[in-house]
């Protein structure tokens, strides 16, 4: 069976040749899945029969179920959990801004990465998503959003998984979901976030794709670092700090850092003053982010007028940083909260 997300549509177009199909039966088929967004082949009435049984016996569009679908009640953030047939779940969220509809995509079910603040890494790395599986993520949300005549006009691969450890998979999604003639995601308004894996970071300078970067930064040295993210032993601070560089030099364009606050961990304002000197020659943005309580890790939070100070402090060291709106307070929409819930429950 060939997932059909799987394919390019220049790969979609490869795939129906080998059946005889001429081309402009591909693109066809590329405009149901992706613009009418139909997932029975039944439906797909411009194709002839013969090709729609062919593929029913060889082509598959949905692999996943949604298990649980949770709406905020207080700022209408939808979190879906989806199982696939090997039993794995993972998580996708849709996020409603005053600028659009963005959807928060899983790259791997699980983390491997090993940060100590996060959820999505508690049982370590299950496998890795494949590009159709994370088409499917977010095609839960462009379906929700057809309902009242909406798109998903950003994308952050922010979910479980480090992408960077997933990248080819991760390129192949952004080039599906990209396409013109399919879901016409700009790549401008699609960020790929990493813990800092320096192979990656250039990899995706040398790729020359306008997506945004985002790094997650959460320490200014290396000592807090590696204590927060066991990445930071393979690539510590200066090494991320060089390829981050390279990055912006290459693209021309800003990388946006992640910074979580900690409660007594990372959060003074000497931290601040810290941060604004190791990232002061990068054109950069700093997202500030009050830490996501996790029951399995014993943190506090950052009080709210501390955060206000330590975002005081970065911009008069001239630094861009704002701070990061939560959303889906009241439905676990923090990475890997739900899927957390949902295991402790079977
Ligand atoms: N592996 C990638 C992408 C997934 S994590 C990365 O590390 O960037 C997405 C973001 O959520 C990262 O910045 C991560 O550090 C942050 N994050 C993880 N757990 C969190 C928590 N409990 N509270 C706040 N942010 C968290």
């Amino acid at each position: 069976m060939r997932h059909l997300y799987d394919l390019r549509k220049s790969e979609l177009v490869a795939w129906l040749k080998e059946r005889g199909e001429p081309s402009y039966r591909a693109l066809q088929l590329f405009g149901w899945l992706y613009q009418k967004r139909v997932q029975s082949f039944d439906e797909m009435t411009n194709l002839p029969k013969k090709l729609r049984q062919e593929l029913e016996t060889e082509g598959q569009t949905a692999t996943s179920e949604a298990v649980l679908r949770q709406v905020s009640k207080i700022d209408g953030t939808v979190k879906f959990l989806l199982r696939w047939s090997d039993a794995v779940t993972v998580e996708t969220v849709l996020m409603r801004h005053d600028y659009g509809n963005s959807v928060c995509v899983s790259t791997q079910v699980g983390c491997k990465m090993g940060c100590t603040f996060c959820a999505s890494t508690l049982g370590g790395m299950i496998r890795q998503m494949t590009a159709g599986e994370m088409v499917e993520q977010l095609l839960y949300s462009q379906r929700l959003l057809d309902e009242t005549n909406e798109r998903v006009s950003s994308v952050v691969l922010m979910g479980s998984g480090e992408p960077m450890d997933n990248y080819d998979e991760a390129m192949k999604f952004i080039d599906i979901i990209n396409d013109p003639s399919g879901l016409n995601i700009g790549q401008r308004h699609i960020t790929i976030s990493t813990v800092g894996m320096v192979p990656g970071i250039i990899r995706l300078a040398d790729d020359g794709r306008p997506i945004t970067l985002a790094v997650s930064l959460h320490a200014a040295n290396d000592q807090l670092r590696s204590s927060m993210m066991p990445v930071n032993k393979a690539y510590p601070l200066a090494k991320l700090m060089d390829a981050c560089h390279y990055y912006c030099q290459k693209t021309g364009r800003r990388i946006s850092f992640e910074y979580a606050l900690v409660g007594g961990k990372n959060d003074s304002l000497d931290d601040a003053r810290e941060l604004a000197a190791l990232i002061a020659d990068l054109p950069s943005h700093v997202n500030l982010i009050p830490v996501n309580y996790v029951p399995e890790r014993n943190y506090t939070r950052t009080p709210v007028e501390q955060i206000d100070a330590f975002a005081a402090e970065l911009r008069r060291l001239g630094v861009n940083a704002t701070i990061r709106r939560e959303m889906g307070h009241d439905i676990s929409a923090a990475c890997g909260q739900l899927r957390a819930e949902h295991a402790g429950r079977l």
